[in-house]
């Protein structure tokens, strides 16, 4: 898909029509020109050469049917992944990348072993969310939620993620609400610096994983360049300017992060009133020997959250049958 040059197409019509073509994109969520049929047809055969709405994708749908992935091919034949998760509760949410592969090589995560390829474009990040639009319309459901927690580092395509949310928040366009958004950050604190001044209601996710610098930075190199303390100053300033939450992601990982003493040490540096911390049981991926933590681990490690005051919540998992769960992108078949 790409829109492009739509401008420049029906520049010889009357303005009022790039805003119909508009919304039979976003709105209509047409896939092909030929829907749109208050255009001449000449026109509409010009536009799917110059700008075709097919998003040229794989789907492959999880065991419980609550999970779907689908595999997008962009222009210039790399792959991107993009998971659709249906909650019990009737949310729908979309998990977005927003770079081929990622430069930060996470030790555990599956895009980081891919290395990194390219940022994607706005329309490229915002493909995704129509595919799944278009893709629940036809049982008369909606994306309601957009999650920037797919391949690669949303703060590192820091100006093109704004973009695209901003797309994808517009009342025109996507028209899903700003508090239904969440960006999660490995911690670049430029970013967060940028993010705190950007006055939206999107929310701000940190990737934690560890309560020290020692532990954090054997698993997430990112940490050597921004500190722990570092990160954490940028989100109370984040917080002080937009009097918003801040949420932290905390993998459980077997014998690495899910020791008692972790959690004591976690639950010291979440004590601000305005952190919550969200657990996720690490899912395992293919490139190294981590493991989920044992249901007894976490069973403990809630409890001394919940002793110490902290707010948390653990995530539910999707998809782990289809390689469509956090951390498992890796924009490739699973056996290659
Ligand atoms: N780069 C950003 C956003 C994409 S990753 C970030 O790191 O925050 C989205 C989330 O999935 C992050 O919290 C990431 O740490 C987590 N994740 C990575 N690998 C995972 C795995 N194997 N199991 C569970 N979560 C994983
Ligand atoms: Fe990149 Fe996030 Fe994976 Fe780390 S966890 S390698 S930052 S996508």
């Amino acid at each position: 898909m790409n829109i492009e040059k739509l401008p420049k197409v029906l520049e010889a019509l009357a303005k009022y029509r790039l805003k119909q073509a508009k919304e039979a994109v976003f709105k209509n969520l047409i896939g092909d020109w030929n829907k749109a049929t208050f255009l001449p047809l000449g026109l509409r055969e010009e536009l799917n050469q110059k700008c075709p709405l097919e998003i040229k994708a794989e789907a492959l749908v999880s065991k419980k049917k609550d999970s779907v992935k689908a595999r997008i091919t962009l222009e210039d034949g790399l792959l991107i992944e993009t998971v659709l998760m249906r909650h019990k509760d009737g949310r729908n949410t979309v998990c977005v990348s927003s770079q081929v592969g990622c430069p930060l090589g996470c030790t555990f995560c599956a895009t980081g072993k891919m290395g990194f390829r390219r940022n994607l474009t706005p329309m490229e990040i915002v493909e995704q969310v129509i595919y799944f639009a278009r893709y629940l319309k036809k049982g008369g459901k909606k994306v309601t939620n957009v999650t920037f927690m797919g391949m690669g580092e949303p703060f590192l395509n820091y100006d093109n993620v704004m973009k695209a949310a901003r797309i994808i928040n517009t009342k025109e366009k996507l028209n899903i609400g700003a508090r239904n958004i969440s960006v999660s950050t490995a911690g670049i604190i430029e970013g967060i610096e940028k993010f705190a001044k950007e006055g939206t209601q999107i929310n701000l996710a940190i990737s934690l994983h560890a309560p020290s610098n020692e532990l954090r930075s054997k698993l997430m190199p990112i940490n050597r360049r921004y500190h722990l303390e570092r990160v954490l100053a940028a989100v109370d300033d984040y917080i002080k300017k937009t009097k918003r939450q801040a949420m932290f992601e905390y993998l459980l990982i077997k014998d690495v992060n899910d020791t008692e003493a972790c959690a004591k040490d976690l639950a010291r540096i979440m004590k601000h009133p305005l952190y919550y911390v969200n657990l996720i049981l690490y899912n395992p991926t293919i490139g190294n020997d981590f493991k989920p933590s044992t249901a007894e681990r976490v069973k403990k490690f809630k409890e001394i959250l919940k002793n110490n005051k902290v707010v948390f919540s653990q995530r539910f998992r999707f998809g782990e049958d289809i390689q469509a769960a956090c951390g498992q992108f890796a924009g490739k078949k699973s056996q290659e």
